[in-house]
């Protein structure tokens, strides 16, 4: 299919990756996005109540994402984001007041980290070695059957990362859905497993500079054009219906469709896809002081899973939220308030949460599809039944959980399918 264009429809990370991808390969390249900005579920808005600009939610990747390290350098995004020198992740029990830090420290090789001792108060060496039972699991099993039963690390360590990753519980989450993140990122030591975070903004990060590499390819993304319809001849994408224009399709153009879930299902009800889903709530606190440092914390026995501090702003992650997502946003502000307080000792040290200031609450009730083994059975592949027309999205079957380096890859999967 050489020579002709490609439509790329959404511009969230999975479409933004594809077009990047295909502008870097020499291709005509054409984005439309529905809503006035790009980024999908990843980006980021300026908030009059706290006076900055925030993103929908935290977004950590880690060093070993190898799609998103090459969506960094084709989109030139190095300056845009901090990788952390060590793989250390600090974490607290909110319950206990304990705290300690999970230390994978520095080098590559899987044996690095078996020779370490991690830092994890009740975990030894060998703890480390049940990583592996995600590889022997079942298409069937959960985290929970699979590795409930470890002790201090499953609590510590397995469960907090399997929710952070899959965004579900671990009664029902995959287990096998872990195994590729584990290869990719312990497996290759702790330089595969060092905390990747946007300096500024996701936006400012993982949005903008794509958006220039588009731009100086004579791409500009069209803005509030929303696909509603295709036309067809056999097997054969013949046309794309926006709700303000009508886009023929070339015998040598390809189409991608890298629309979440709902956006596919409006278009192709017969393409099976997965039909359940897991909110994440984030909330963002304005503080009274200022941190110069862009720091990480991890907590157990919280309501609130991870707090990025960045500048003024304290950001709290609650992953798999069913049971925050319908609460009032006074509420929430006020339980996962106690959570940050404690964590960033706000109260000099005393009991007691200090005054709560300014907050945003965002809610995302479709932050990905429910990672369970029966869900993850209906993940489609990128091809359809039209040889000019693929799918993209977090929610493909690229072997990867929905996360962003899914979407990426996902994105590079499509563009290599329209040169086939
Ligand atoms: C709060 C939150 C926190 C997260 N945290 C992390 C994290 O820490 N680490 C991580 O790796 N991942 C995280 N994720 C997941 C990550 O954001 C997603 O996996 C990724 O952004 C999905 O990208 P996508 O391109 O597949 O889909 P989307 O971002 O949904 O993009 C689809 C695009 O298509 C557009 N569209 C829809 N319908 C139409 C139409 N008819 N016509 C034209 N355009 C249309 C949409 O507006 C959108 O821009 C998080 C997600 C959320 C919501």
């Amino acid at each position: 299919m050489g020579g002709g264009a490609t439509h790329v429809i959404g511009a969230g990370m999975a479409g933004l990756s594809a077009a990047t991808a295909l502008v870097e390969q020499g291709r005509r390249v054409h984005v439309y996005e529905s809503v006035g900005h790009a980024g999908g579920r990843c980006r980021s808005f300026h908030d009059d109540q706290l006076g900055c600009v925030i993103d929908n939610g935290n977004h950590l990747m880690l060093s070993g994402n190898r799609s998103i390290q090459d969506y960094i350098r084709r989109t030139g995004a190095q300056d845009h984001l901090v990788t952390a020198e060590h793989a250390a992740f600090p974490f607290m029990n909110v319950t206990t007041g304990e705290r300690w830090t999970l230390d994978l420290g520095r080098g590559q090789g899987m044996w690095r980290l078996l020779m370490r001792r991690l830092g994890v108060p009740g975990v030894t060496r060998r703890d480390a070695l049940s990583a592996l039972r995600f590889r022997q699991a079942s298409a069937s099993a959960t985290v929970f059957d699979q590795l409930g039963r470890t002790g201090a690390i499953y609590h510590r360590l397995w469960e907090p990362l399997s929710m952070a990753v899959l965004n579900t519980e671990s009664e029902s989450a995959m287990a096998a859905a872990m195994w590729p993140v584990i290869k990719e990122t312990l497996g290759v030591g702790p330089d595969g497993c060092r905390p990747v975070i946007a300096k500024e903004s996701l936006s400012h990060a993982l949005v903008e500079p794509a958006r220039g590499v588009l731009r100086k390819a004579g791409t500009d993304i069209r803005f509030n054009a929303s696909l509603k319809a295709m036309d067809t001849r056999g097997d054969r994408i013949t046309a794309l219906r926006f709700n303000n224009q009508t886009i023929e399709i070339g015998s040598n153009d390809t189409v991608i469709l890298a629309l979440p879930i709902a956006g596919v299902n409006a278009l192709m009800p017969a393409v099976q896809t997965p039909d359940d889903f897991r909110p994440i709530v984030n909330a963002h606190f304005r503080l009274p002081h200022k941190t110069h440092k862009l720091t990480l914390i991890g907590l157990i026995c919280g309501e609130a899973h991870w707090i990025f501090h960045r500048g003024n702003i304290a950001s709290v992650t609650v992953s798999a939220a069913t049971s925050l997502i319908n609460e009032p946003t006074q509420d929430i502000a006020e339980r996962l308030w106690r959570d940050v307080s404690a964590v960033l000792q706000l109260n000099g040290g005393s009991p007691g949460a200090c005054q709560m200031g300014p907050f945003r609450i965002i809610k995302e009730k479709r932050a990905t599809f429910a990672q369970t083994p029966d869900q993850n059975r209906r993940r489609p592949t990128a091809t359809t039944d039209f040889h000019n027309l693929f799918l993209a999205g977090d929610w493909i079957a690229t072997g990867l959980p929905a996360t962003i380096e899914g979407a990426v890859r996902s994105g590079m999967v499509a563009a290599d399918l329209c040169h086939k």
